[in-house]
């Protein structure tokens, strides 16, 4: 019986490095490794040793007779994708031996983050070395965009935190959150805390499209929206609570991102009402009068940014008419579909319209229209909320070199360079603020090996020595001085086992706090325990 890899796939390759026929691709390095679609087993090789199934981190890999309905598809698309890449060929022929290098325990080293990227690099760092880690983050609860981005009906994608809440209780490791590094800490201060700081602090800004009325009420970025309701502490409700009016929404964009926000505007709310999707959200989109998303790609639908993966997630939902329309018709014409006012209420539909960018929002008080541009006509669409969903930057932070036109920190294979373009030994940076917003949580595994491995060859070099750094416990002092409630192991403990327990009587994995203070309250209580 053969296994096969399904949706909640996260491409970190964990299945790949224990298949022992490599019969799961594409493998890290091989063309199509490093998006964030799905990786596949291929049927004719694999030999059933489950050993896949017990390292992935999402739980995304079955026996073949024991898929759930809605997984079934996914037995033939492993299949084809070994008939579509007849050049990929299962089995062994290469085992790569990694040097030893000794990091020892007098290194104190600091992780600023606890997304993807920076789980992963502790990870790494827990296995390679045996050095001091102290992890750090701005919020109380650890997850970065796990928790902040991933949408609340993907439960099985934020699996991934399980295997990092172990490396976060390792003997040797302090975490130390609710800590903000620019604020809170300056680099310099964590540079004479720590021998070395890997930075995995994301991509959390909006880019911006540069239109008139891209700052009016009911104009935002899925940034905004992501984070509220995924309950991010300090994020309002990004758009106004709008009367039924067009009861349409136009999102720019045709990445993941956009399909997430589409999926979540028109989902049915008994849907929703079973995840861990804000509570604040939950309310306000009970009530809310979208029937109709509108996606705007700027390319054809051969080029949408999203992938077969999310396309099938949107399918999968009941009562959906998903329309795809190409802004050019054969003959190269124009061809604009009409979008009444409002929207069918009795019906929910997302349209894809291509070959289309937004000109302008339009509107006095708030959006009550956006003009678009398909294939060199414009035409007016109407529509309460306008959101781009055209990718991410990260935010700088004073005292570290920072590309304001690549919205990310110029670094070298991970070690982040100066003014003069020198890599700066000690400093290091991971995941989206290393490379950019793209990629699946998966790919930041084998961006967090590189980062890794840039330090351990600092390390072997000579650039890098252990010891001169004053240590966790000084730093952890410090901290509390001006924080207050520097939040441990313990602490993140008791956050996440009070949020399960108020999810439970609702059948919901949790009810995620959605204010620093109920999170600090919590850890509070848990200390007088
Ligand atoms: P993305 O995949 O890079 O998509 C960005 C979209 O914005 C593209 O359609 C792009 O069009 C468009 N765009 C960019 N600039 C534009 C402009 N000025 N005007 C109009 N359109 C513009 O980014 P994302 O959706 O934010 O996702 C970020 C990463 O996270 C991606 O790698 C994504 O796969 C990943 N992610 C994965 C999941 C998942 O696996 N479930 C969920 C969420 C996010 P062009 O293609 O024409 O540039």
């Amino acid at each position: 019986m053969v296994h096969v890899i399904t949706q909640a796939c996260c491409s970190d390759a964990s299945c790949v490095s224990v298949c022992p026929v490599n019969c799961i691709h594409p493998t890290p390095g091989e063309p199509g490794f490093g998006g964030s679609d799905i990786l596949h087993i291929d049927p004719d090789t694999c030999i059933d040793c489950g050993a896949c199934a017990d390292a992935c981190p999402v739980n995304a890999i079955f026996p073949i007779d024991r898929l759930g309905i809605d997984d079934l598809p996914y037995a033939q698309i492993n299949a084809d994708f070994y008939t579509d890449n007849p050049h990929i060929k299962s089995g062994w022929d290469a085992v790569e031996y990694r040097p030893a290098v000794t990091v020892g325990p007098e290194f104190q080293i600091a992780v600023v983050g606890t997304g993807p990227s920076a789980g992963y690099a502790v990870r790494e760092l827990v296995a390679r070395t045996d050095a001091h880690i102290t992890v750090i983050d701005r919020l109380p609860t650890p997850g970065g965009l796990v928790r902040a981005g991933v949408a609340p009906d993907h439960p099985g994608t934020k699996g991934v935190l399980a295997g990092f809440d172990l490396m976060y209780r390792h003997p040797r490791v302090t975490v130390a959150t609710n800590v903000a590094v620019g604020t809170d800490v300056t680099p310099a201060e964590l540079d004479a805390h720590f021998d070395a700081v890997i930075y995995g602090v994301g991509a959390s800004q909006a880019r911006a499209l540069g239109i008139p009325g891209e700052d009016l009420p009911g104009s935002t970025a899925a940034t905004e929206l992501v984070a509220w309701y995924n309950a991010v502490p300090g994020v309002e409700r990004p758009f106004p609570d709008a009367p039924a009016r067009s009861r349409r929404a136009v999102i720019v964009g045709t990445g993941n991102v956009a399909l997430d926000v589409a999926r979540i505007l028109l989902s049915p709310i008994e849907r929703l009402a079973t995840t861990d999707i804000a509570d604040r959200a939950l309310e306000y989109l009970a009530r809310q009068n979208v029937h109709e998303v509108v996606l705007l790609g700027r390319r054809s639908s051969a080029e949408a940014a999203f992938t077969a993966a999310e396309f099938r997630a949107l399918q999968a939902i009941e009562g959906l008419d998903i329309v795809v329309a190409e802004g050019v018709d054969g003959d190269g014409n124009p061809r604009v579909p009409a979008f009444p006012t409002p929207a069918d209420p009795d019906r929910r539909r997302i349209v894809f319209l291509y070959q289309s960018s937004p000109v302008a929002a339009l509107g006095t008080d708030a959006v009550d229209a956006v003009r678009v541009r398909t294939a060199g006509v414009d035409h007016d669409i109407p529509a309460d909320l306008l959101v781009r969903s055209i990718g991410y930057r990260s935010v700088p932070i004073e005292g570290l070199e920072f590309d304001d036109a690549a919205g990310r920190f110029p670094n070298r294979a991970g070690r982040l360079t100066g003014p003069d373009g020198a890599a700066q030994p000690g400093r290091y940076v991971v995941g989206w603020a290393k490379r950019g917003p793209s990629g699946g949580i998966g790919t930041n595994r084998i961006d967090a090996e590189e980062t890794v491995r840039s330090l351990l060859e600092d390390v072997s070099a000579g650039r890098l020595t252990g010891g001169r750094g004053l240590g966790s416990d000084t730093f952890v002092t410090l901290v509390g001085g001006r924080v207050g409630d520097v939040v441990d192991y313990r602490g993140l403990r008791w956050i996440d086992r009070t949020e399960v327990a108020r999810g439970a009587p609702q059948g919901r994995p949790r009810v995620k706090f959605e204010r620093v203070s109920d999170m600090l309250a919590s850890t509070r209580r848990g200390r007088r325990r």
